[in-house]
């Protein structure tokens, strides 16, 4: 895909993700893999107001392109695309049932067969850093590498898959967990959850039939 194209594309992602609650204000953040390096949206443009030139180039080295300044938290977008060659797009946000489990500090565990969307058994949440931080991108880089969606504590989640279709789909559904996820703690603390054994067949099944973006 040509960059034009691509950067289109991170701008529709960007307006789908308002429209599907998930982003709060203009802190959210997209960016998709490009050549020796990756796409990613600029720093404090509100998304209706974006145009493809705006979108930021930002090498592996991370050198960003003259005359623009990428999203604040690109560095953790640089990390990802780091530790997963096979995945090409990475979505970020605060959205709200995502963030309040990050207050919490926990995982969301194997409520339901779709957590194994991430490729486990949970949705991890990677500890606090500062936003914009190395050490952030570190603790990105290490939870990534075998989870494609994390929650990020005190901050929001973030998630990782082939295309900006599923990445997004993919912050969709951990948003829906985490929803969940919090309705049942309202009323117990005991959790039920399914077991290994069932989260490991569930895991084979998606890797077998994968997972539709489309319905
Ligand atoms: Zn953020």
């Amino acid at each position: 895909m040509n960059r034009a194209c691509l950067a289109q594309e991170i701008i529709d992602s960007c307006l789908e993700m308002s429209r599907l609650g998930l982003n709060q204000g203009t802190s959210g953040n997209i960016s998709a893999r490009y050549q020796n390096g990756m796409l990613i949206t600029p720093s404090g443009v509100a998304y209706h107001k974006l145009t493809p030139e705006q979108i930021v180039f930002v090498s592996y080295e991370g050198k960003a392109e003259a005359n623009k300044v990428p999203s604040s938290e690109w560095l953790f977008h640089l990390a990802c695309y780091h530790a997963r060659p096979e995945l090409n797009a990475v979505v970020h946000n605060h959205a709200v049932n995502a963030t309040a489990v990050s207050i919490l500090n926990q995982d969301i565990p194997a409520i339901h067969y779709m957590v194994a969307v991430t490729g486990g058994n949970t949705v991890p949440c990677i500890p606090y850093a500062t936003f914009g931080s190395s050490e952030l991108a570190d603790n990105v880089e290490h939870g990534i590498k075998t989870s494609k969606a994390l929650l990020m504590q005190h901050h929001g989640m973030i998630t990782m898959e082939v295309n900006l279709e599923k990445a997004l789909w993919l912050a969709n559904e951990v948003e829906v967990l985490a929803n969940m996820y919090l309705k049942i703690l309202s009323v117990t603390d005991e959790v039920p959850i399914l077991s290994h054994s069932e989260m490991r067949r569930v895991n084979e099944k998606f890797k077998t039939y994968g997972l539709k973006t489309d319905s």
